[in-house]
């Protein structure tokens, strides 16, 4: 089955969807850089769920018939995923966020300035 419009001149549109294989080796949708997670086959018709349903409880599915893709939701609750989180990476973006949060802090100054309007009396 091919979803995705390859025969124009092998420019393809980066928005449309195909079918990849997850290092698991299941089938997964690839769309506007989202991966599905096939859900449920019947008949000819197949349901897919975001890969991230299990995970971030993603709303968002498609279903496939024939050559015809059809978007029952498009809405996800989280950015586009494009690598598998490395171990400790979570741990050096929450320590790399403190120490910008730190800057910041030491940036703003510590009094308000007094060149401030005093406040209305009406
Ligand atoms: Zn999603």
């Amino acid at each position: 089955m091919q979803l995705a419009n390859a025969s124009s001149g092998g420019v393809v549109n980066s928005n449309s969807p195909f079918f990849i294989v997850s290092k698991y080796g299941t089938k997964q949708i690839m769309l506007k850089q989202h991966t599905f997670n096939r859900h449920i086959c019947r008949d000819d018709v197949t349901y897919w769920r975001c890969s991230q349903f299990a995970v971030l409880r993603c709303r968002a599915r498609l279903k496939t018939k024939l050559d015809t893709l059809t978007i029952l939701n498009s809405e996800h609750n989280h950015e586009v995923i494009t690598k598998a989180r490395k171990y400790g990476s979570l741990k050096r973006q929450r320590a790399e966020a403190e120490a910008a949060a730190r800057a910041e802090r030491r940036q703003d100054p510590l009094e308000t300035p007094a060149t401030s309007a005093p406040p209305a009396s009406t």
